[in-house]
């Protein structure tokens, strides 16, 4: 099927970007890799009068450390996280997640903005920022914001944004010490939507304590879910497979997957435990140097 007719735009400032999105406000839809709003269009479930293309904004594709933080443009595409470097960073993650996201296509044209601002609760990024405790920086004509990862997701493709809002940074807070993260996916087949993931970041103390701990699950809810209750078990413990066992297993009680062909809710649910224990011990492995 081909999209409704609708008006194109293509700002060549961030403020100009933001005039029309506060002009068109409720019928403009920002375009960003056009990964997923293009086959939506297309299938006509969604049909804005507006488009309004953020590709001609050069100042938004950045990746820099500042203050403490990582900050990602809301234009850096998934492809460009593929070959991310983390370094004494502890964010392996984002290479694992990049790398697992559709094929190369899509990592090619995708964005880190445009995945948290669709917010398929089967998306990976999501679960990532959860994870990472990132915030996301929101821009209208009335002023900037930064939200929570936690305050972010609301529900199936909805988040807390204002319709006249754009998303143009991540800010991923950096950490001193010894830290690493991993990304796990279950999927069908290369290159699908995760049947479940779950993303891990783990900082240690040099006796192996764990002093910091992120658990985000992909495809377990209506939204990406913070495994809350095996974070809170994991810090003040040494992290050994006994201890990840036994916050993981609590898993089973912050999540209420749904059902459908692909998989059932218990063995999502069965899976959520796998890939978290996998992610945290794949940390733990790369603290110590595996
Ligand atoms: C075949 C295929 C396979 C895929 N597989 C996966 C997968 O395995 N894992 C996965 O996570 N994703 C997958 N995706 C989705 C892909 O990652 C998308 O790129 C991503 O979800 C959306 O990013 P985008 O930049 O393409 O956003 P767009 O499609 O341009 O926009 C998506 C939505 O976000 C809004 N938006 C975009 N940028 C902003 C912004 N800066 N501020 C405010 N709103 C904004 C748009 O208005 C729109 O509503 C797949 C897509 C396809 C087509």
């Amino acid at each position: 099927m081909l999209p409704r007719v609708f008006e194109y735009f293509r700002p060549k400032t961030l403020e100009e970007a933001l005039q029309l999105l506060s002009k068109y406000k409720g019928e403009a839809k920002v375009l960003a890799g056009g990964q997923s709003l293009i086959p939506i269009m297309k299938l006509r479930l969604a049909s804005p009068k507006y488009l309004i293309d953020i590709n001609g904004l050069q100042n938004l594709s950045y990746q820099r450390t500042t203050d403490g933080h990582l900050a990602l443009g809301c234009l850096v595409r998934h492809k460009e996280l593929e070959s991310f470097e983390a370094g004494n960073t502890g964010l392996h993650v984002l290479r694992d997640a990049a790398s697992l996201i559709g094929d190369p296509q899509v990592r090619n044209m995708g964005t880190f903005g445009g995945s948290l601002a669709h917010a398929d609760p089967s998306a990976d990024w999501p679960a990532v920022a959860l994870a990472l405790r990132a915030e996301i920086k929101v821009k209208s004509v009335s002023g900037e914001r930064k939200i929570k990862a936690e305050d972010f997701f609301t529900g199936p493709f909805s988040t807390s944004m204002n319709e006249d809002e754009l998303i143009t940074e991540i800010s991923i807070p950096l950490v001193k010490g010894r830290a690493a993260s991993s990304y796990q996916k279950l999927e069908r087949k290369a290159g699908d939507f995760a049947l479940v993931g779950a993303a891990a970041f783990l900082m240690l103390d040099e006796k192996g304590v764990c002093t910091k701990a992120g658990i985000g699950l992909t495809s377990v809810a209506d939204k990406p879910v913070i495994a809350k209750k095996a974070e809170e078990l994991l810090v003040g413990r040494k992290i050994d497979e006994r201890s990840v066992e036994d916050a993981c297993q609590t898993i089973r009680e912050d999540i209420n997957p749904p059902s459908d062909v692909r998989g059932s809710s218990e063995y999502r649910k069965e899976m959520a435990v796998v890939l978290a224990k996998r992610a945290i011990l794949t940390s733990l492995r790369r603290i110590s140097g595996g």
